[in-house]
């Protein structure tokens, strides 16, 4: 299993000292709570045992859950990132590169790219598929998917470029030193797990220390300079677990990452949305027709013999065509209004698909979020009433209403399914 990591030297060494850093501060602070606070203190001293007991059981059950869910992100960031996979001319680039170091030449400079790195023009290109057999995806223009450049592959719903681990990652949240790797959406309920719990940690930890201390300095007995040294620690810690959980909290009950967050307010969505065969192009949007027509079809779509009037993908009201006519399946390219948030499905829905859709799931770093699966047909993620707002604004439920065909009928059903994927989407109705 490939280990991915930050790209950067400095940075790798950072997360290899954070771990180090980690287990000191939690060593330092076992020995004040269970040697200082409870033995020393609260049993020899002031025989409060009961209150020495209750401490130590919070105190282990809360490190437990805390190293459980720690080591749990750690490996998932490491080995289980998430990330779309390389371009199969991923390897050709690199070699080309090396070739061109080898013979002095720089290939970094715009002007002299040494290779093409925009969209694979292929209809069939691998990959492509992926996209086309669900019923919305996010798209460019032309109604292809988003492409990265760097990879060279087509980046799916949500999908960013991290430059730090120079690879596209699956609903990127933030590269956090702290666990050493990218936090996108196989690690992110294991990341507010160990955020939540560490912050708890750090509250107990204060707490039994904090109450301490008052009772000594009511008492006017000497300080314990440990107290005072394991408030500052756990004061630091706690703050910034707790403000990284309110954080955390808060996109997920919004059902965005820190990536969205950045421009929430202005983000337009541009989709490619399933729609009847026989849905043309009009003013507010094109259509897209897939599998992309390959090079003779679209000779002969700039005869006239296809009445569309887009690029490469467009067979809008086709004829007979080479490809398989039942395979295909047509796209209308539609835009969101500005800050609109297709992936919100409301608190509780974006909760389980985060957090896990039983209560064992929340607390335990056990099994991946439900949203890092993407085998449905409808869309990589699920979308909300955001896609209803969206297709009524383009009039979309009249075309589709008309229609009688396969496409247009599933369409109808994607309308009633209304505890689906696009719950609220009416069309034809
Ligand atoms: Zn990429």
């Amino acid at each position: 299993m490939p280990v991915i990591e930050s790209t950067r030297a400095a940075t790798r060494w950072i997360t290899r000292i954070v771990p180090v850093i980690l287990v000191g501060a939690v060593s330092y602070a076992t020995f004040v709570v269970v040697g200082r606070v409870c033995s020393t203190f609260l049993i020899n001293k002031r025989r409060e045992v009961g209150a020495a007991i209750v401490i130590l059981v919070l105190y282990f059950i809360l490190l437990l859950l805390m190293i459980a869910t720690y080591l749990r992100t750690v490996t998932t960031v490491l080995f289980d990132t998430g990330v779309v996979p390389l371009g199969p001319q991923v390897e050709e680039r690199k070699k080309t590169e090396s070739e061109a170091r080898r013979q002095g030449r720089r290939g970094t400079d715009f002007e002299s790219r040494l290779y093409y790195d925009g969209p694979d023009l292929d209809p069939d290109s691998p990959g492509l598929e992926q996209f086309y057999t669900k019923d919305v995806f996010i798209c460019e223009n032309d109604g292809r998917p988003k492409w990265c450049s760097e990879c060279l592959n087509w980046k799916a719903d949500r999908v960013h470029h991290s430059s730090e681990i120079s690879r596209c990652v699956f609903r990127m949240d933030h590269y956090c030193p702290w666990v050493g790797g990218m936090i996108g959406e196989n690690s992110f309920k294991y990341f507010v797990q160990f955020t939540t719990y560490t912050a708890c940690y750090c509250g107990l930890v204060l707490g039994a220390t904090a109450s301490s201390l008052h009772k000594q300095v009511s008492e006017g007995s000497p300080l314990d300079a440990h107290f005072i040294a394991a408030i500052a620690l756990a004061a630091f810690f706690g703050l910034f677990t707790f403000l990284m959980t309110v954080t955390s909290m808060r996109y997920i009950f919004l059902n965005m990452t820190n990536v969205d967050a950045l421009s929430s307010r202005s983000k337009v969505y541009q989709m490619a949305v399933r729609a009847p065969r026989g849905t043309v192009s009009t003013d507010k949007f094109s259509v897209v027709t897939y599998p992309l027509p390959k090079e003779d079809e679209e000779e002969e779509q700039r005869n006239g013999r296809f009445n569309g009037d887009m690029g490469a993908g467009n067979r809008s009201g086709a004829g007979p065509a080479r490809r398989d006519d039942l395979a295909t399946r047509t796209f209308a390219v539609l835009k969101t209004e500005p800050g609109e948030n297709p992936w919100d499905i409301g608190i509780w829905r974006n909760w389980q698909t985060v957090m896990g859709t039983n209560i064992f799931d929340w607390f335990l770093p056990i099994r991946k979020s439900p949203c890092a699966n993407h085998d449905s047909h409808e869309s990589f993620y699920p979308m909300g009433h955001v896609m209803a707002d969206v297709l009524a604004r383009y009039s979309l439920s009249g075309v589709a209403g008309k229609d009688s065909d396969s496409a247009g009928l599933e369409m109808k059903e994607l309308g009633r399914r209304g505890s689906g994927n696009l719950e609220g989407v009416r069309i034809g109705n």
